[in-house]
Order: C-alpha cells, then sequence, then structure tokens
C-alpha cells in the first residue's frame, strides 16, 4: 500500500488550513444565528433526482460535474454537488412547508467533478443560508446582508465586491428568452457548440459561457431590464432600496445568472480579484419554484452559499489556538500521577493544559516551548510534600510557587 495520496480534487485539512476553515464555519454559524437562522445537517448523498431535474438538465453541474453512482441496492445516488436542493427536499421530507418560514443555515462538503486548481476541488466545502417562506425583497436584503455581515466578521469584506441582477418573474424572463434568442440566432455560426445546443434549450445559460468567442457576443447582448414586466420592476427596486438601507454596496451587473435554473429574480455574486480565475466567494438568489419542483406546495425562498475554501484563502491571518499550559512531572510515578491530577483539575477548569509522557526534566521543557505552552507547572518531590508547585512563565521566564489547590486560578 505504498504511495497512497488523497483523491485527485480532495485535500487533508490539517493544521492552519484546518483551523483556517474551521474559522469560516464558526464565525458563518455565530453571525447566522443573529439572523435567527438555525442549522440544519442533511444528507451528503441523496437520490439523484434531488438534483437532476431541479438544478436544470443544462447546467454545468448536472451535465458535466456530478458524482452519480448506483448502490448495491440498485438505486441512482448522487453525491451532493450544492446543499440547497438537499434542504427543499428536507424542507418537503419533514413536512416542514406548513411551518414557514424557516430559515436555515448549513456548513458541508460538496463534491463536483471538476478539473482541480486553486481554489477549486471535487470535494470542497461550503457554508450557506435560505430563508424559506418570505416572498418579499427584505428577505433578499436580509439574507444578503447576512453574508455581507460574515464576510465582515471575517474581514475579508473589503476584498470582495457584491454584484448583483435581477432575472425578474416569469414573464419578464420569458420575453427575456426570446430577446437572447434572436441576438445569438443572428450569429449562430460563431456560437461555440455547448451555447448552440442551450440557444434551444436555454439561451439565458448562454450568458455564462466561458468560452472567449461567445463573451463578446454575450457582452452585446441584450439585457433583461428593458422587459422587466412592473411587477419584477418594482421588487427589484424594493431590494435595491432595502440593500443601501441596511448599507450593504452594491453593483448592478446585468451578466450575473448564476450556474443554476432555479433562479428568479434576485441573482448575485460577492466576487474578489484575489483569488484568480476562481473569483466567486458567495452567490445566490431568489428559487421560489425550487420546493413545488421537489413535491412540495409553491414555497417561495432565497439564499446563497459560500466556498469555504476560498473564504479560508482570504482570510489574513491565520486563527492561532489558544497556547496550553504544560504540566511537567519532576521525578516519578508518585510526581506524574499529582501532575496529571493537575492536568485534569486545569481542564475542568476551561484551561487547555498537557502533559508529556516521558523523557527527563530537559526533554519535556523542549517540548513544552515546542507546543507554544505559555506556561509549565514543574512538579517535584519536596513542593509536592508540601501541597505546591513551581509555575514558569516561559515568556517571561520567571518562576515562582504556587499552592497546588491555587493552580486553576492562577492561570486562568
Ligand atoms: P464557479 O463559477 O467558480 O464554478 P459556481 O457558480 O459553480 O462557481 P456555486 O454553485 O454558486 O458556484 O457555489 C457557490 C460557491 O461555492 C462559489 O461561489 C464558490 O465559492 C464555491 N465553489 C463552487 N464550486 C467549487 C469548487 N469546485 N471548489 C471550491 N469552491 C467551489
Ligand atoms: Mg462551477
Amino acid at each position: 500500500m505504498a504511495d497512497l495520496q488523497p483523491v485527485r480534487g480532495t485535500r487533508d485539512l490539517i493544521g492552519e488550513e484546518q483551523r483556517r476553515h474551521a474559522h469560516v464555519i464558526d464565525t458563518a454559524r455565530r453571525v447566522a444565528a443573529l439572523y435567527g437562522l438555525e442549522e440544519w445537517a442533511t444528507p451528503i448523498f441523496e437520490d439523484t433526482r434531488v438534483f437532476a431535474r431541479t438544478l436544470g438538465d443544462t447546467s454545468d453541474v448536472v451535465t458535466k460535474e456530478m458524482y452519480t453512482f448506483e448502490d448495491r441496492g440498485g438505486d441512482s445516488l448522487t453525491l451532493r454537488p450544492e446543499n440547497t436542493a438537499g434542504v427543499c427536499r428536507a424542507l418537503v421530507s419533514n413536512g416542514l412547508t406548513q411551518s414557514l418560514p424557516q430559515k436555515v443555515f448549513y456548513a458541508g462538503p460538496m463534491f463536483r467533478y471538476e478539473r482541480p486548481q486553486k481554489g477549486r476541488y471535487r470535494q470542497f466545502h461550503q457554508i450557506g443560508a435560505e430563508l424559506i417562506g418570505p416572498s418579499e425583497p427584505l428577505a433578499d436584503a436580509e439574507i444578503i446582508a447576512l453574508g455581507w455581515q460574515i464576510l465582515e466578521a471575517l474581514g475579508v469584506a473589503g476584498d470582495t465586491v457584491l454584484e448583483l441582477n435581477t432575472l425578474g418573474d416569469a414573464a419578464s424572463r420569458g420575453a427575456y428568452r426570446e430577446a437572447l434568442v434572436a441576438h445569438f440566432s443572428a450569429h449562430r455560426d460563431v456560437l461555440s457548440a455547448e451555447s448552440r445546443d442551450r440557444l434551444e434549450r436555454n439561451p439565458l445559460r448562454i450568458l455564462d459561457s466561458k468560452d472567449p468567442g461567445d463573451r463578446a457576443l454575450v457582452a452585446d447582448a441584450p439585457t433583461i431590464h428593458a422587459v422587466l414586466t412592473p411587477e419584477a420592476a418594482a421588487f427589484y427596486d424594493g431590494l435595491r432600496a432595502h440593500l443601501t438601507r441596511l448599507r450593504v454596496p452594491f453593483r448592478e451587473n446585468p451578466r450575473i445568472v448564476r450556474g443554476l435554473d432555479y433562479y428568479n429574480h434576485t441573482a448575485f455574486e460577492f466576487v474578489t480579484d484575489k483569488l484568480g480565475a476562481q473569483g466567486a466567494v458567495m452567490a445566490g438568489g431568489r428559487y421560489d419554484g425550487l420546493v413545488a419542483q421537489m413535491g412540495g406546495p409553491a414555497v417561495p425562498a432565497v439564499g446563497w452559499a459560500a466556498g469555504i475554501e476560498r473564504l479560508a484563502m482570504l482570510l489574513d491571518a491565520p486563527p492561532v489556538p489558544t497556547a496550553p499550559v504544560a504540566v511537567v512531572p519532576v521525578g516519578g510515578a508518585t510526581e506524574e500521577a499529582a501532575a496529571l491530577d493537575a492536568t485534569q483539575a486545569l481542564r475542568a477548569a476551561g484551561i487547555r493544559a498537557e502533559m508529556a509522557y516521558r523523557g527527563n526534566l530537559k526533554r519535556r521543557m523542549e517540548r513544552a516551548n515546542r507546543i507554544g505552552a505559555r506556561a509549565a507547572v514543574l512538579i517535584g518531590e519536596a513542593e509536592l510534600a508540601r501541597g505546591v508547585v513551581q509555575v514558569k512563565d516561559l515568556a517571561t521566564g520567571e518562576q515562582g510557587e504556587v499552592a497546588l489547590a491555587d493552580l486553576p486560578a492562577r492561570l486562568a
């Protein structure tokens, strides 16, 4: 079994990388709670139908990126490529469409078969937020404000720009579809093969094409604004007004369409120029049709997902673990037993404490320095007889006697 490596596109998170990762989740979880969101955890694999139809059968995710397999019982299962569909499935499965609104936060791994590169993996991780039930643009504004506040709490908001767009309602979208078909049909012969296919099936998707030739045609394409219905325009006006009131800065970008098919009205992305080609850190929008597609009633909803790896890379300084106290027995079994008791007493008092299992005093002190201990507690025979220990401050080198019973209080 020589040379076993993690599977291409997957990574081990160890040390600083895992600390960055955990810091993103902890921060997001804390801020999400301020907005009344509750955390859900749905399964990592689902019936393939949860994703296949709902994400759209012309989306990149469904056509090229899903990890789909048949299990031993012959069922088609898919490792979740995103979690909004799973949350909506869970809403319906658990009868929660009767108890709206549901405000949901989640964090966990997602799986997409993509070409791995910096900031793009086959197993990656997302935090996400969903507001299920409200149809008002205030909900869109609030969920975006939550995203912004998380980016601020992480200290990365200044590295990002919020790009905002509307995809309108069904009527606007129908009209826009026609306008796009007219525009792209006139240049059919220069479109990429993929976009030609999309011209029939989902012309909106062409706006998201990464093909350089397509990009030029996309630049000249009409925007949806000319064909927005008065209702859709009013919704978008409301959203912009609320965002301004909430002091969330944004830039309008009529080209934002999002990669999945289930969006309507609001579409947005927080983008950065600090991560090369992988510029999208947080993305989302309104998806009023998804719960019905999942077999539930018509339930409006809005949400976003953010890539934890990309946010972790943007973090300025990696969070450092709190420095421990090293407990060092000087002597034999009696001192070691006393040291073990002292270590547990410190931990019970909420103080990070570690005790080395072996080695002479010099070795153990070296180890205390290596783990970045702030203090060493030296437990020797003579002192133990008097109920005291030596505490050495490893930053200043100062050393003094402390009563064993006072140890947790003195080191708190
Ligand atoms: P991209 O345009 O970079 O492919 P996307 O539109 O496919 O992103 P979404 O489906 O909107 O991404 O997912 C939301 C967020 O999840 C993205 O903004 C990004 O931060 C992150 N993300 C998506 N795919 C990956 C991946 N393969 N590896 C790491 N992060 C990812
Ligand atoms: Mg993608």
